[in-house]
């Protein structure tokens, strides 16, 4: 019964390649504001930021980066005080050793390999200590070269109930999502669907009569 429901659903709503380009127009225009929440200055600010962002919200991040980033600027500052004083800096964000210490140690091989530089290309991003896929995802994103698209809670949620994937594992979700959404809307789309997941299709509660996806969902309830 609740099979028959699902393919109704979608056959109501058609395949998903056709689906994805009005998905992502409509967001746009619905969610013309839609970019990150980190605030940062320099690429050194944004890749410290997304590492310090894990297991908390970004409104906790800014709030500690809006000192930290006036005492440590280069990579080399990073390295010049004790692992303890970096860890007291950070301790708001939660995690404050393991992250100190990923911070740290991506700073030395930013100067040993890097030049000091972030580097753009996700091989690269994930051989930093501490950078795993999703952290060099949102980076590499913010420096105007999406090499995949960032699978977060939200991103998930709304990716199941539009019929973009059937998966649960991010990677594997992941993979589905770059298989439709045109390449040049990657480092967009996640951040239409993290805002739409914050104000409308929310985790409990999604609001389908008010939503602008409403005839292209599967999920919708009306
Ligand atoms: S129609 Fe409902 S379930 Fe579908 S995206 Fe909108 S709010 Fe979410």
């Amino acid at each position: 019964m609740a099979r028959s429901f699902v393919g109704e659903a979608r056959k109501r709503v058609g395949p998903k390649r056709e689906r994805i380009v009005p998905i992502i127009e409509r967001l746009k225009a619905e969610h013309a504001d839609a970019r990150i929440a980190l605030r940062f200055r320099s690429d050194i600010e944004l890749l410290v930021s997304v590492m310090l962002s894990a297991q908390t919200t970004d409104v906790n991040v800014n709030r500690v980066t809006a000192t930290l980033f006036e005492k440590y600027h280069r990579p080399e500052d990073y390295l010049a005080v004790p692992q303890e004083e970096l860890e007291r800096d950070i301790y708001a964000t939660g995690f404050f050793r393991q992250k100190a210490k990923a911070i740290r140690g991506t700073m030395a091989m930013l100067i040993e390999e890097y030049d000091g530089r972030v580097p753009g290309r996700l091989e690269d991003l994930v051989r930093l200590p501490g950078v795993a896929r999703k952290t060099a995802n949102v980076v590499a994103a913010e420096l105007g070269e999406p090499q995949g698209i960032v699978v977060d809670t939200h991103v998930r949620r709304l990716s199941q109930r539009l019929g973009l994937t059937r998966h649960d594992d991010p990677v594997k979700i992941e993979r589905d999502l770059q298989r439709i959404v045109p390449r040049a809307d990657w480092g967009l789309f996640p951040h239409l669907l993290i805002w739409h997941g914050r104000r409308v299709c929310i985790a409990q509660a999604p609001q389908c009569p008010e939503c602008v996806l409403l005839d292209l969902c599967p999920s919708a309830r009306f």
